[in-house]
């Protein structure tokens, strides 16, 4: 894939770059490795002083950034402005937090001192994806940097103004020059930084194949790896739950950054006794959708990133009613320019079908029904991913004792799963492992440095 930015609403190329040869690479690493030295010796106090500054300029600069977002990846602009807004949170939250989740922890010993203190690593790479260009890259730069570490940003290839653009945001915030730097490279060109003695650690966000090589060449190096990876989450709906709430919040979980989320609801497990309701007011609130041009503050479902992956996306739709499931709303892309399609319902699914099975990257979702509560326990696990996952119930205590029976990283109660500073975001089984934000997040990057002094 070449390194370009390309409108995914018309199909147009904006601009195309040189990837970085090895050299390059190698004065990134080089400066953030030295940057990130004195860097370390700073206390937290003026760390988290000079990281305020990004919260500065992201909000400064919010309209222009949101810009950038929906031309590279066709986000439409009122979630690319409020993408902008939750990175400035982020930093917020790490800058007024950040202090207790480092201080050091006492283990009572009865000498002067024993206990745990938290030091930087060094110069973490991160990998990621194009679908948040901004929230993936900094919500694991910004608790990696105020623990004392450099990064080095490897982005998506479709979204390199995005990846310049940070780098260039981190500079103009008051970080040290090189702290926070970036390269471009495309997919597997990654690798060989992985080995890199000036590389200490990885966080890769991206998807499962992907993860896999990640995974294997950071332990061939033995370096400690974040693997934040793709997601099927089942929402599961209970005969007692309010319908009207839990279809609409169907509709926006599956369409929520055009389909596009390691978080968005994939599979509807619905109890058998309010199967067809469910259909009937999801299938409304996806009609109600307005589906168009990203840079309308009107739209709320706009182009996919890509057209190949608009492609892949149909091309399992197909699969899915090969296998058996009935197709209920879209299903068809528009003709024209642009990677667009449409908002997406299959009914009567269930494993063995594609949509059921496999991650689907875009705006359509399967439904499958069960006979209670077990069984749609069951059918949830029956997924070799375990990111999210949500239950809508009447009664959510009795929704949330069942959540410790879904094999997944999250479980929300009547609302759709979504990311957020203060709690601990990641999955179990094929979704990955390791934990961004809160202080699980803080914690990935550091060494545990055990204490004990006479
Ligand atoms: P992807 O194809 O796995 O790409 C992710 C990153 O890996 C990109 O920077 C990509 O670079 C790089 N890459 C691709 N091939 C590589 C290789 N052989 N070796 C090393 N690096 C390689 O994923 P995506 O299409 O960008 O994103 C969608 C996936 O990410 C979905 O599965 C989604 O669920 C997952 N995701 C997970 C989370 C989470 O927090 N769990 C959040 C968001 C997305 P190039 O672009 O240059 O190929």
């Amino acid at each position: 894939m070449a390194i370009a930015t390309v409108n995914p609403a018309t199909g147009e190329l904006v601009e195309s770059y040189e990837p970085y040869d090895e050299s390059r690479c190698s004065t990134v690493l080089e400066a953030a490795s030295r940057a990130q030295r004195d860097w370390a010796a700073q206390d937290l106090g003026m760390r988290a002083d000079r990281l305020q500054g990004l919260a500065k300029e992201l909000r400064a600069r919010q309209d222009e950034y949101a810009a950038l977002i929906t031309l590279e990846m066709g986000k439409p602009i009122s979630q690319a402005l409020a993408e902008v807004e939750k990175c400035a949170a982020c930093v917020d939250h790490y800058v007024e937090c950040g202090e207790a989740y480092l201080r050091p922890t006492t283990v009572e010993m009865g000498v002067r001192f024993s206990g745990v203190r938290y030091l930087p690593l060094g110069v973490v790479l991160g990998v990621m994806p194009w679908n948040y260009p901004f929230w993936q890259a900094l919500r694991f730069a910004i608790p990696t940097l105020l623990a004392g570490n450099g990064v080095v940003l490897k982005h998506a290839s479709n979204v390199p103004g995005s990846a310049l653009a940070l780098e260039q945001l981190a500079l103009a915030a008051g970080l040290p020059e090189g702290l926070f730097g970036t390269v471009l490279v495309e997919g597997g060109a990654v690798i060989p930084l992985i080995h890199d003695d000036r590389i200490a650690a990885v966080s890769l966000t991206g998807s499962e194949s992907v993860g896999r090589r990640i995974g294997a060449e950071a332990g061939a190096a033995l370096k400690p790896a974040v693997l934040e990876l793709g997601g099927s989450d089942p929402f599961i709906v209970l005969a007692d739950a309010d319908m009207a709430a839990a279809a609409q919040a169907a509709a926006t979980a599956r369409t929520l950054n055009n389909g596009q989320s390691c978080i968005a609801a994939k599979r509807f497990l619905v109890d058998s006794s309010v199967y067809d309701d469910f259909i009937d007011a999801t299938r409304a609130a996806l009609a109600a959708l307005k589906f168009g041009d990203p840079t309308d503050p009107e739209t709320q479902l706009g182009p996919m990133a890509r057209s190949d992956l608009r492609d892949e996306l149909h091309g399992q739709v197909i699969d899915t009613v090969a296998g058996g499931a009935r197709l209920v709303a879209g299903g068809t892309p528009p003709s024209g320019p642009g990677a667009f399609y449409p908002a997406t319902l299959l009914i009567d699914a269930g494993p063995g079908m594609v949509g059921f099975d496999e991650e689907l990257f875009g705006p359509a979702g399967v439904v499958a029904r069960a006979n209670g509560e077990d069984a749609l326990i069951e059918l949830a696990n029956c997924s070799r991913y375990g990111l999210g996952s949500s239950i809508w119930s009447g009664d959510p205590q009795r929704a949330l004792q069942l959540g410790e029976r879904v094999c997944s990283g999250m479980v929300f109660v009547n609302d759709y799963v979504r990311s957020d500073p203060r709690i601990p975001f990641g999955g179990v089984k094929a979704s990955g492992y390791g934990r961004e934000l809160g202080h699980h997040g803080i914690h990935e990057f550091v060494n545990a440095q055990t204490v004990y002094a006479r």
